[in-house]
């Protein structure tokens, strides 16, 4: 009885010192409607000077806002994506009825793509290690060389959209673009690390310099999160 107490104390003491997925916010993409607005897990001028906190706080508190409603106003008037989880809503675009499918693909892309953003972004630097840091270095050959890819498809990207790494269904990693808020999911790669090149995201500091917010947002990379999406998307059924 003494053990088992101790064995459950101890338990306990881990979980509460290793964060959940939900504490992280990683587990938004297993949500489903009524969907909610994720908290930023850190202060709005914490990525300053990379990222200032005007933008932070629009950019949150508004834009991601707006596709969260307009996504559960869409799902509101379709009952039949009542049980959807976000995952399935950018996997099976393609079977959403053709009334909403263009809202659900603009608000639900929006959603998840903005929850992964702020928890792949950090005031704390880090870099790639483990299984990731190889994968990186066997596929562009260095961390360089991976942010240079990212900064030209975001470079390409003409007017709004992300530049993605993304894990093909094969296991590689790649580097790509979506427009607007297309996902990677909608095309059957998995989302590791999304660079939104939106003017949303950088025009209140850089203006037209999108350059300069490429080059600046590689400071703020939360890696650890990337890892972990990376090793799970590895295991079934989360990525197949
Ligand atoms: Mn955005």
């Amino acid at each position: 009885m003494k053990s088992t107490l101790h064995c459950f104390l101890l338990l306990s003491l881990i979980s509460t010192l290793q964060p959940s997925p939900s504490q992280a916010g990683e587990d938004f993409a297993s949500q489903k409607a009524p969907f909610q607005l994720p908290p930023l897990p850190y202060p709005a001028n914490a990525l300053e000077p990379h990222i200032d906190a005007k933008t932070m706080n629009i950019h949150h508190g508004k834009h991601h806002a707006a596709y969260v409603n307009n996504l559960n106003a869409a799902i509101e008037k379709t009952p039949a994506l009542a049980g959807w989880t976000l995952d399935r809503l950018m996997r099976e675009i393609n079977q959403v009825p053709e009334s909403v499918r263009q809202t659900i693909r603009d608000n639900g892309g929006g959603h998840y793509n903005h929850s992964l953003f702020w928890i792949t972004l950090s005031p704390t630097p880090s870099q790639p290690s483990g299984p990731l840091a190889e994968a990186i270095n066997a596929e562009f050959g260095s961390l360089d060389n991976l942010f240079a890819a990212l900064r030209e498809a975001g470079m390409k990207r003409f007017g709004s959209g992300w530049a993605w790494l993304s894990l093909t269904p094969e296991g590689k990693l790649i580097v790509e673009s979506t427009p607007n808020q297309d996902n990677p999911l909608m095309h059957g790669n998995f989302p590791l690390l999304g660079i939104d090149v939106w003017e949303h995201a950088y025009y209140l500091n850089y203006q037209n310099r999108r350059s300069d917010y490429l080059d600046a947002i590689r400071n703020v990379i939360h890696w650890p999160v990337v890892e972990t999406r990376f090793q799970t998307a590895k295991t079934p059924p989360i990525h197949n």
